[in-house]
């Protein structure tokens, strides 16, 4: 950073409300970190802002000193959108409070906030939104892709939920989008990620739901490619009251298994559905219980910024027995764990809703399956990054509406970005970006271009 940018530097520290962290400072080295260690990037400056106020006046101090900017929610992108190389993060993890209104059915929540602040703070009343399975991801981040989790079924992605906003664009401006005001922005912040401006507060819709039947299904060995084929028929049968993920993986011993994780919220004392699930052969392990949402969404719970990731995937238009064939086979072909493949169903709610209410093209999709190449040992970067293209690139003939924004790494062509709304949807999000942010100074994203 040039002598004028320091002066700027200290410049920008009294002016804001928060705190700025420069690489000297105590915090520094924690607060750049990405949940993806792949991702090692040094800011010149993290403006931990604590106000729309702080944020336009960091908006402005970047755009005044040529830096670069990334905007940091929970941190989980795993293309490591939210640091920045000798730029500016805007972090936003001091803003994490989250409002109920109970009988408006409304939450409002910061711009910082985590799926574990918006749940503890709408389960005590009792209400729910779906959001993400992993508590330390963060509800902008999230939203803003699209939102896939345990509720998907039965309320559709989070995005459909998301009912408005308010926000800070680049030029300082605070803007606000609902139904009433400024509709087409509400329709892009649905999928179309953080281009628009920093969202300071998310309205959702909420739903009554406070106990589940869910937990985890564990199948192994030879068993476990009849168990996917049974999951991918019950999932094709089943009612808007169950939510259904799996994850293949390998265990220890280099033999396959599967984790099938249902979230039933509907009355019946033994489902259908889950009967069938647990008759699939090969289980290991029933895990799956009457329980409260707030223990649902622990079931998957990974440490932050303890492993490198590199993530490719595809929605796909079904899973028939040749792609279920296929993954298995990558799998083991993996040779060692970690890693997995996460296959996420978007059957039910995300179909319910009328599709031109959102930005996104790829509610049509049967299942969003992911490749998670995830490893400790950077000599095994080339590898492990080489076993999710490959195995990617294998789903691919199945694949409809391009990939999942939200898992996409850094390296994804602006097609594929594209593709994921459609051409006629991905115009009138440019449209929406020249608007809001004509010099695409919100460009560390899946990059939604102005127009030429
Ligand atoms: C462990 C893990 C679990 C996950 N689980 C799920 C899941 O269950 N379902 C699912 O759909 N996705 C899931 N994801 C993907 C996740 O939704 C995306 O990676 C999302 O971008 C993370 O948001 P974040 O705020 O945590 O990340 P960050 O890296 O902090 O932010 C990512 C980007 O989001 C934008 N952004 C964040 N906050 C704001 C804001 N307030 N205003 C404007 N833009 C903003 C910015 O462009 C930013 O660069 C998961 C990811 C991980 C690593």
């Amino acid at each position: 950073m040039t002598a004028g940018a320091q002066a700027g530097l200290m410049e920008l520290r009294r002016s804001l409300a928060g705190e700025v962290l420069a690489p000297t400072d105590d915090g520094y080295e924690q607060a750049r970190l990405c949940f993806n260690l792949l991702i090692d990037r040094r800011p010149a400056a993290i403006a931990r802002c604590a106000s729309a106020s702080d944020v336009a006046t960091a908006l402005a101090f970047a755009q005044a000193e040529g830096l670069e900017v990334a905007v940091r929610g929970g941190g989980h992108n795993p293309a490591g959108h939210c640091a920045v190389d000798g730029g500016l993060v805007i972090d936003l993890t001091r803003l994490r409070g989250v409002e109920v209104d109970a009988n408006a059915g409304i939450a409002h929540s910061e711009a910082g906030a985590t799926w574990l602040d918006f749940d503890a703070a709408t389960q005590a009343h009792g209400l729910v939104t779906p959001g993400g399975v992993v508590g330390s991801t963060g509800v902008a981040g999230l939203t803003l892709g699209g939102g896939i989790g345990h509720l998907t079924a039965q309320y559709g992605l989070t995005c459909d939920n998301l009912v408005g906003a308010e926000l800070v664009t680049p030029g300082g401006e605070i803007v606000h989008a609902s139904v009433k005001e400024n509709p087409e922005l509400l329709w892009g912040l649905r999928g179309g990620g953080g281009n628009f401006g920093v969202a300071m507060r998310l309205d959702f819709g909420l739903h009554p739901l406070e106990r589940v039947v869910g937990g985890l299904l564990e199948y192994s060995g030879a068993g476990v490619r009849e168990a996917l084929r049974t999951l991918r028929d019950v999932d094709r049968g089943a009612r808007r009251d169950l939510s259904c993920e799996a994850q293949l993986k390998l265990d220890e011993s280099l033999v396959p298994i599967l984790q099938v994780v249902p979230c039933y919220t509907g009355s019946a004392a033994d489902p259908d559905e889950l009967r069938a699930l647990r008759s699939a052969p090969g289980l290991v392990n029933d895990l799956v219980h009457s329980q409260t949402f707030l223990d649902q969404q622990r079931v998957f719970d990974p440490g932050y910024g303890v492993d490198r990731n590199y993530w490719k995937g595809h929605f796909v238009r079904e899973l028939p027995d040749e792609l279920i064939d296929e993954l298995l086979d990558r799998m083991v072909g993996l040779g060692r764990p970690p890693g997995a493949i996460l296959i996420e169903s978007l059957r039910g709610g995300p179909k319910d809703v009328d599709p031109a209410t959102a930005a996104l093209g790829y509610r049509y999709a049967a299942f969003n399956v992911s490749v998670m190449a995830s490893w400790l040992d950077p000599a095994l970067d080339e590898e492990h990054i080489a076993w999710a293209r490959e195995t990617a690139a294998a789903i691919e003939p199945w694949s409809v509406s391009g990939g999942y924004a939200n898992y996409m790494q850094a390296d994804e062509p602006l097609e594929r970005v594209r593709a994921a709304f459609g051409e006629e949807s991905f115009d009138r999000l440019r449209a929406l970006k020249a608007r809001y942010d004509p010099n695409n100074i919100l460009h560390r994203n899946q990059n939604i271009p102005p127009p030429a």
